[in-house]
């Protein structure tokens, strides 16, 4: 049947857009990871998300926010300032859905003082439902997640200040969206910000020179700039500065106690790759009020807990964004045929395609395995330990195979891939940004090393949990020899990519161990252990693909 008539020629051999489905419901790899490593009934809200977030009018408010990005309004008329930004509708709505699903609060909400602040910690719950969420969200419309996020991760901060923590939670937990431009003290729900990238270091936070002068007790005058500040709208930011006893964290609001605008004078926007439905600004603190969080020169010690979780978030995100370009690229093969056969038909798009599914679902198994450890950490130390060395190998390995990742799913939809129309340009360069912000490739290397090399016996009880977990897969036993040897050779840090691309690998087959088919675990244990790869589709998997495209996106 000809799609629609023309005068000139008639279509035919289109795809139908993959839209009105529900995208938990038909996501095999993530229920299975899901029932692993969450609890009962965590899937009930998945799938209720699921389906609103894979209907046409949802994804038709991704494209918009994107289309229309944000526009910054630094003066009124007058030529008063007012820093503003102006958003499209479909950014709010986008907004708050997420909030009112409780992306931005879900793992701290309900939960008794003292356990908030057991050690000047915040100790969530519910970090793998909250995960499989945020990959759930990130595969539709990733730009809105920044702040989202960062409210999240922002409470864990400001578990060092327990009155600051104590003032704001309530506005985080509400679970409402308040886009007014007030004071946070007179809003219904709030978001929050980070500030630690300057013009002339953002790895190397210690390089800053913006400097904080106290007023009075935890009160402090902020004077300096940020490269980079996202999401500048947010009611309020965890900042690094300079204070007598060394870089230190501040929480600086939009509006000074007395409800006077604050001292935040927003230059620009980025103009940037992807992420365009978010802001991201640069900024002068011109006498910035704001409060002391954690003692002075504990700034880095006190912000890492909030980093720790944006890095959880950057894991899920990039799983997010592979998943919904796997997706369209199994939708599309199933649907187009070219030499007479269905694309899915053809041999070596099927191995492009079931290759890509490998990568997908170690994505999302060891995401979520990895938000398991953080919700036992607080009662687990190996757990703690687990979280502490996975997570930054796992933010490399993952968030910097998303790119190429997306580049192959774009291809096997061939020029209608590459054209605006089809999610994947934005999907394609949404995901750079996930590698890049929140420690960068190699400081992620860098941090496993040290992590590995600071605590010999976690390390080693680490290693031995995930040798257990692998132990009747291909090539483990000497995956995790060559893992222990780089530890031990202690070569310094040329060594430190390869080191966390092992322990990546180990760690996603583990995590693969628990929650897929054992067929496709020891696929993945073939074809990832040797760190040769490079492209997709050049592995042997001739038995495994059907299977691994019915899980990824069921044919009916
Ligand atoms: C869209 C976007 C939004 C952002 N939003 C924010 C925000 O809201 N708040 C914020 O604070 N920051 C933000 N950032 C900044 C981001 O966190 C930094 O860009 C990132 O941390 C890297 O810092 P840098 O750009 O100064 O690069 P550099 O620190 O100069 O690093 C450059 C490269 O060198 C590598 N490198 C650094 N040190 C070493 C070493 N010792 N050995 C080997 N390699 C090394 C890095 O891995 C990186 O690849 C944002 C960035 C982007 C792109």
């Amino acid at each position: 049947m000809p799609l629609e008539e023309f005068t000139t020629h008639e279509v035919f051999n289109q795809t139908p857009p993959l839209v009105d489905i529900n995208f938990a419901a038909l996501d095999q790899p993530l229920l299975g990871a899901l029932d692993a490593f969450g609890v009962k009934g965590d899937a009930t809200h998945l799938v209720e998300q699921g389906a609103m977030l894979g209907t046409a009018a949802h994804l038709e408010l991704a494209r918009l926010a994107n289309e229309n990005p944000p526009k910054l309004k630094i003066f009124d008329a007058r030529g008063l300032r007012q820093d503003l930004i102006e958003f499209h509708p479909a950014y709010h709505e986008l907004m708050r859905r997420s909030i009112e699903a409780g992306l931005a609060s879900s793992t701290f909400e309900n939960l008794p003082a003292d356990r908030v602040l057991a050690n000047g910690k915040l100790h969530g719950k519910g970090h793998v439902a909250r995960s499989a969420l945020h990959y759930l969200v990130s595969g539709i419309e990733a730009g809105h997640l920044c702040p989202v996020t960062m409210t999240h991760a922002g409470s864990a901060a400001l578990a060092s200040a327990a009155t600051h923590l104590k003032a704001l939670m309530p506005l985080i937990a509400s679970r409402v969206y308040d886009a007014s431009f007030r004071p946070f003290w007179e809003k219904q729900g709030i978001t929050l910000g980070m500030g630690m990238t300057e013009k002339q270091g953002g790895s190397d936070v210690r390089a800053n020179t913006t400097r904080a002068r106290q007023i009075a007790g935890d009160e402090y005058e902020i004077t300096g700039h940020k490269w980079f500040l996202s999401a500048p709208m947010c009611d309020a930011f965890l900042v690094l500065a300079q204070a007598v006893g060394g870089l230190t964290c501040f929480l600086m609001p939009r509006f000074r106690p007395d409800g006077a605008l604050n001292g935040l004078h927003l230059q620009r926007l980025k103009d940037k790759l992807g992420n365009r439905s978010n802001a991201s600004s640069e900024v002068e603190f011109v006498k910035a009020f704001a409060w002391r969080i954690g003692p002075e020169g504990r700034g880095v010690q006190t912000i890492i807990e909030m980093v720790q979780l944006t890095r959880l978030d950057c894991i899920s995100s990039s799983a997010g964004l592979m998943r919904m370009g796997l997706a369209l690229a199994i939708n599309h093969a199933r649907h187009r045929s070219a030499f007479q056969r269905k694309l899915a038909q053809q041999p070596a798009m099927r191995m492009t395609l079931a290759d890509l599914a490998i990568s997908a679902e170690a994505a999302i198994a060891v995401a979520l395995r990895l938000a398991q450890a953080f919700d036992r950490s607080e009662k687990e130390p190996v757990q703690a330990a687990y979280a502490r060395l996975i997570t930054p190998a796992i933010k490399f390995a993952i968030c910097k195979s998303a790119p190429g990742f997306l580049y192959e799913a774009m291809e096997c939809l061939g020029g209608n891939g590459y054209v605006e129309e089809s999610p994947l340009p934005r999907l394609y360069r949404e995901a750079p940004v996930n590698a890049i912000w929140e420690g960068s490739g190699n400081i992620m290397a860098l941090d496993v090393l040290r992590a590995a090399s600071r605590d010999r016996e976690a390390t080693r009880a680490v290693l031995a949990e995930l040798a257990r977990q692998t132990h009747d897969l291909p090539e483990a036993d000497r995956l995790v020899e060559r893992i222990k040897a780089l530890i031990a050779q202690d070569e310094g840090q040329g060594s430190a990519r390869a080191l966390t691309l092992d322990l990546a690998a180990l760690a996603s087959a583990a995590a693969l161990a628990q929650c897929a088919p054992h067929a496709l675990t020891e696929a993945f244990a073939r074809t990832r252990f040797h760190r040769a790869h490079e492209l997709f589709g050049a592995n042997e998997l001739d038995e495994e693909c059907e299977q691994l495209l019915e899980r990824a996106l069921p044919a009916s």
